[in-house]
């Protein structure tokens, strides 16, 4: 889930020879019946973007985003999809792609007038950023940086549900970090608010964009210390300990929850009983 070794981001005004065309009606992104991203001249009958512009680089060859209002009627070859659906669809490493440009996509939306002065804005020459010509504020794209913890105790493992996940599937435990927090405060934090556990030896595990709106998740293994469960009143559904041999329903496979549980399930497989 990582971008391909070659890509590089960027921010830079669009140009008519795109390596990689990203195109988006709202925040869903435009491909052709066999998935394959679309051409410009597929894209001509939308008539002119209202957002354009260079994300990246991918083997010296510009990737470029280009937008269209929600709502706008796909050309008839074309159709829309969202980004959380395309992740099996694209090519290996293409959808941490479309990843980025959607979560680029949502900065310059939400950046085009100056949220100090309210004067408009002009993106910077070389750099990801916006900048106001009347008072001199910068914006650049915001990331919102979230825990996600799999406790182990013994042979079992802390999942737990929240009532917007489909019925019958549990994941690990998250939540996002606080302005001013650490990390590792906040997985201690927010274990203890949507469980009551207390947690040790956290060990990390990876990271992973996520673009919902711009959230970048970053996963540990903890082991128990104390407590008994608590579900947190409004937030959690229902928490449980679970054995290898009764686990519920997990999260799919394109969430980092899925790798970081496999691998939690992969560590107590070879834990000697
Ligand atoms: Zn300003």
């Amino acid at each position: 889930m990582q971008w391909p070794a070659d890509f590089s981001p960027v921010f830079a005004p669009p140009v008519a020879d795109a390596g990689l065309l990203f195109a988006f009606i709202g925040e869903e992104l435009l491909l052709c019946p066999e998935s394959r991203l679309p051409s410009a001249s597929q894209l001509t009958p939308l008539g002119e973007p209202h957002a354009a512009f260079v994300f990246g680089q991918l083997a010296g060859k510009p990737c470029v985003l280009a937008a269209w209002q929600a709502g706008t009627e796909p050309p008839p070859d074309l159709h829309v999809i969202s980004v959380r659906h395309v992740f099996d669809l694209l090519p290996a490493g293409h959808w941490s792609l479309a990843a980025r440009a959607k979560q680029m996509l949502g900065w310059d939306l939400a950046t085009r007038f100056c949220g100090a002065c309210g004067s408009p804005t002009q993106a910077m020459d070389g750099e990801p950023a916006k900048l106001c010509p009347a008072c001199g504020q910068r914006s650049y794209p915001q990331i919102a940086p979230a825990i996600m913890c799999l406790v182990r105790r013994d042979r079992q493992l802390l999942l737990a549900r929240s009532a917007h996940f489909r019925p019958g599937m549990y994941s690990a435990l998250a939540g996002f970090v606080e302005a001013g927090e650490s990390v590792e405060a906040c997985v201690h934090r927010e274990v203890f608010e949507e469980t009551g556990i207390r947690v040790h030896n956290l060990r990390w595990f990876a990271s992973q964009p996520w673009p919902f709106p711009q959230s970048l998740m970053l996963a540990f293994h903890a082991d128990y210390a104390s407590g008994e469960i608590v579900p947190q009143p409004g937030e959690i559904e229902d928490a449980q300990w679970f054995s290898l041999d009764a686990l519920p329903e997990l999260p799919s496979a394109v969430s980092i929850a899925s790798r970081l549980i496999a691998a939690g399930i992969a560590e107590l497989r070879q834990t000697p009983d």
